[in-house]
C-alpha cells in the first residue's frame, strides 16, 4: 500500500484516477482547489478510510508526506484556462515547483499530466515525443501550451540537477462520464447539444482532426507509467491513435444518442490545431500499453452519463 497524492484529484481525470488507485489497495489524498473540478465528482470515495480530501491550491506551498504524486491540477479545456489565464500559468509553473519541491522533500516519485497541446500546431503528423512543437508564444492558449512546456522543463531540470524520479505523460484528448458539461470542449459539447435536440455547434468547415482516448484506457496508460522502471522518465504520448474530423464525431454522437440535432456552423477559434494524432509506439514498448476502447462505445457510455445529469 502506498500513499499517493492525486492534486486535481476532484477534476474529471483526477477523480477516475483517484477512484483507481484506491481500488489498487493504495491510499489516496486528493488536493484541489475546486476551481474546474467537483465534490460530485469524488462524493462515492469519500467514505473509505483511505481517501482523503483537502482544499488546497498548488500554487501554494504544500507539506504532506506521500510516495507518490501525480500532478493534475491545472484546468484542461480552452474555455476554462482562458478565464484567467494568468492563474492557469501560476497553477502551472507554480505549481510544478511546489510540487517538485514536496517531491525532493519527500523523495518521492512525482507524475506530470502534460498535454499534446505542447505540440502546438503541429507540422509533424502523427506527432512523436521527439518533435519540438509549433507554439505560438503570445496567442490565448498560450497560458496553457507555454504553462504545461515550462512545466516539461522543471521536470526535467529537477531530474538532472536534484535526481528526482520523474514520469511526464503527454495526454491526447481524453473524454468519459464526469468531464465537465460547460466547460466546451468538442465531446461534452456535443453530447449535451445533441441530448436536448440543439444545434450542433460545428467550429470551422469541421475537417479538423482530432484523437479521442477513453479515460479507463487513459488512466491504465499512466499508472503503467508511474509503475515503470525508475530509469524511464518519458515524455511519453498517451492516447488513441483513431483520427477523427469533427464532422464524424457529431455525426456518431447524433447517432448514437438517437438525436434530432442540426449542424450548425461556427468561427474557428484563434490558433484551433487543424489536426492531432499521437503516435503511441513509445507507449506501447515501454508500457506494454495500448487503448481498448473504441469510440462508439465510451460515446454511449458518456452519453449515459450525461443523460442521467441533464435529468
Ligand atoms: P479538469 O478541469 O476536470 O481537472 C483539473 C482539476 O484541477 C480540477 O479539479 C480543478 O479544480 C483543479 N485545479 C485547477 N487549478 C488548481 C490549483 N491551482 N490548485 C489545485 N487544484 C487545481 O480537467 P481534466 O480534463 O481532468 O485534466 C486533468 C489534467 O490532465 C490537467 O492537468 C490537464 O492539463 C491534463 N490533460 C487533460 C486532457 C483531457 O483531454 N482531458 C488532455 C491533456 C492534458
Ligand atoms: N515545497 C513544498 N512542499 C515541500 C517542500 C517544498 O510546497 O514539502 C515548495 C517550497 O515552497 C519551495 C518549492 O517547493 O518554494 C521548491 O522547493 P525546492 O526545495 O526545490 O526549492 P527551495 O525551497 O530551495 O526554493
Ligand atoms: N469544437 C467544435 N465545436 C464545439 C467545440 C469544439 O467544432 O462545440 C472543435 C474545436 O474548434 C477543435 C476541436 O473541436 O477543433 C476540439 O476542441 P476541444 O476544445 O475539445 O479540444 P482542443 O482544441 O483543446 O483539442
Amino acid at each position: 500500500m502506498k500513499q499517493i497524492l492525486v492534486t486535481g484529484g476532484a477534476g474529471f481525470l483526477g477523480s477516475h484516477l483517484c477512484e483507481r488507485l484506491l481500488s489498487l489497495g493504495n491510499e489516496v489524498l486528493c488536493v484541489d482547489n475546486f476551481f474546474t473540478g467537483n465534490k460530485r465528482n469524488i462524493a462515492h470515495l469519500l467514505n473509505d478510510s483511505r481517501f482523503e480530501l483537502m482544499r488546497h491550491d498548488v500554487t501554494f506551498p504544500l507539506y504532506v508526506e506521500v510516495d507518490q504524486i501525480y500532478n493534475l491540477a491545472c484546468p484542461a479545456s480552452p474555455v476554462h484556462y482562458q478565464f484567467d489565464p494568468v492563474q492557469t500559468t501560476k497553477t502551472s509553473v507554480h505549481g510544478a515547483i511546489n510540487m517538485l519541491g514536496l517531491a525532493k522533500r519527500v523523495k518521492a516519485r512525482i507524475l506530470q499530466a502534460s498535454t499534446s497541446e505542447v505540440y502546438g500546431d503541429p507540422e509533424v503528423h502523427p506527432q512523436q515525443e521527439s518533435y519540438w512543437g509549433r507554439v505560438n508564444p503570445i496567442g490565448i492558449r498560450s497560458c496553457y501550451d507555454e504553462g504545461k512546456r515550462c512545466a516539461e522543463t522543471l521536470f526535467f531540470d529537477y531530474w538532472r540537477q536534484h535526481k528526482l524520479q520523474i514520469k511526464v505523460v503527454r495526454i491526447f484528448n481524453t473524454y468519459g462520464p464526469r468531464m465537465h458539461p460547460n466547460d466546451g470542449r468538442v465531446v461534452s459539447n456535443f453530447i449535451v447539444q445533441a441530448l436536448k435536440n440543439e444545434d450542433i455547434t460545428i467550429y470551422g468547415d469541421g475537417m479538423q482532426t482530432r484523437s479521442f482516448c477513453y479515460v479507463d484506457d487513459l488512466i491504465d496508460g499512466m499508472i503503467r507509467m508511474m509503475e515503470t522502471p525508475s530509469e524511464f522518465t518519458g515524455p511519453v504520448n498517451i492516447g488513441n491513435p483513431g483520427e477523427f474530423s469533427m464532422l464524424e464525431l457529431a455525426e456518431r454522437v447524433i447517432r448514437i444518442s438517437g438525436s434530432k440535432s442540426k449542424l450548425v456552423f461556427r468561427a474557428l477559434p484563434q490558433d484551433d490545431p487543424r489536426q492531432r494524432q499521437p503516435d503511441i509506439g513509445l507507449a506501447k514498448r515501454e508500457l506494454d500499453w495500448e487503448p481498448k476502447v473504441h469510440l462508439d462505445e465510451g460515446l454511449a457510455n458518456t452519453i449515459s452519463y450525461f443523460r442521467q445529469l441533464l435529468a
